[in-house]
């Protein structure tokens, strides 16, 4: 597949070699449940085009970055949140203790939560 990396854990996904609860897909994003949920609902929405963070977005890649909001309406309302809210994090790089190096927003809700979110 195009634009993809062979051992990228979220490339394996996108490519179906490594099971996951995916809620949602489009030509452009895939969305699939966090194996460690920090709340009731918490889902990760990822470009299928592999791209390893924020930082290394790229004008071209303006697209990309719309659907990824675009899809966090339609995951919300598959997850009954839509209404009730949630939250849209992306972590990069270090001090935000990426892991994961493949862009993905993690969708979070189900209950109510603080802010600023850190202790
Ligand atoms: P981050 O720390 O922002 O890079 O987040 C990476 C996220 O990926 C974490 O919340 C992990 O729980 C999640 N994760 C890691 N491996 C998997 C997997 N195989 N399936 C679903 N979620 C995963």
């Amino acid at each position: 597949m195009k634009h993809q990396e062979a051992d990228c854990l979220f490339c394996r996904i996108v490519r179906g070699e490594i099971p996951a609860k995916v809620i949602y897909r489009n030509e452009h994003v895939v969305a699939f449940r966090d194996i460690t949920p920090v709340a009731p609902k918490h889902v990760l929405i990822i470009p299928v085009r592999h791209i390893s963070s924020l930082s290394e977005l790229q004008p071209e890649d303006e697209a990309i970055a719309g659907q990824i909001l675009l899809a966090t309406g339609a995951v919300a309302e598959i997850l009954g949140i839509k209404a009730s809210g949630y939250r849209f994090v992306f972590n990069s790089g270090a001090d935000a203790m990426q892991s994961v190096f493949h862009i993905h927003g993690h969708l979070i809700g189900g209950q109510q939560m603080g802010w600023p979110p850190f202790p």
